[in-house]
């Protein structure tokens, strides 16, 4: 464990917009370097102004309370699919690209259902990215991930946004090879996602990609641990990895892609 007193993770997918003060300073005193908070409600809201609501309450209201703590936020903006406006999408993408300049990245955006709506939500949502220089974070849905992943990486194909500015979340082990070279590939760990045993099979598994895995929590308010990323530090280096290889996946490699 000693071994591993250097590393300050990152947790680049997280809603700690739902967590209280504590959560973020139980963060801190584990060595967290740097945490997200990715733009998501739980709730279809009914018109733009709740997303323009959603992105001002993260980018000034977290940023602040972050740095209040001690943690270096990771800001999302962007429309998560099961956000998208009933009314006013229009006016939802002119806020993402007003709020994105004040975000660390655009995210989490992608495709839940995989409807055409979704679809044109997300492509313009990439052009915005590529436009103003964030890198993305993709989720991927829990039912029918194969095919909302090919749908997606057709669609991320057909932007002009470089596959090393992409990061494809909650993959599963079976899909880690579906994704083309250079893109980053998300490892979540929470339950009903990855476990840490399962982190290990996939750097076992895929180690050729070793330098473009990202581990992930998703804490938020479903059951997740917001020391998720950690534990699973820990749990690598009880298996004899090199602390160098850990530290790649739960903060090198995240650091990277957010180019921080
Ligand atoms: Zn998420």
């Amino acid at each position: 464990m000693s071994g591993l007193a250097g590393i300050r993770i990152v947790d680049p997918h997280s809603h700690h917009q739902f967590s209280n003060y504590s959560t973020l300073v139980m963060l801190r005193e584990a060595s967290y370097r740097a945490a997200a908070c990715l733009a998501y409600i739980p709730v279809r809201p009914s018109s733009a102004s709740t997303l323009r609501d959603l992105f001002e309450w993260l980018v000034e209201e977290e940023r602040d309370r972050f740095e209040r703590v001690g943690i270096r936020p990771v800001i999302g903006v962007g429309i998560h699919p099961r956000n998208i406006p009933r009314t006013g999408r229009s006016d939802a993408l002119a806020y993402v690209e007003e709020y994105l300049p004040s975000a660390d990245v655009l995210g989490e955006v992608g495709l839940e259902t995989g409807s055409n709506l979704e679809r044109e939500v997300f492509a313009r949502q990439l052009d915005v990215a590529e436009r103003l220089d964030r890198p993305v974070i993709v989720h991927t849905p829990r039912v029918g991930k194969a095919e909302a992943l090919r749908l997606a990486l057709r669609i991320l194909r057909e932007s002009r946004l470089q596959p090393e500015r992409v990061l494809i979340d909650h993959l599963t082990l079976d899909l880690l090879r579906e994704v083309p070279r250079e893109y980053y590939l998300g490892l979540t760990v929470q339950p009903g996602k990855l476990t840490e045993k399962q982190v290990a099979e996939a750097l076992r598994s895929a180690r050729d990609r070793r330098l473009l895995m990202v581990v992930n929590s998703d804490a938020g308010r479903e059951d997740s641990d917001p020391l998720a990323v950690m534990k699973v530090a820990h749990h690598l280096a009880s298996l004899g990895i090199p602390v160098d290889e850990v530290e790649d996946l739960v903060a090198g490699n995240a650091k990277r892609f957010l180019g921080a």
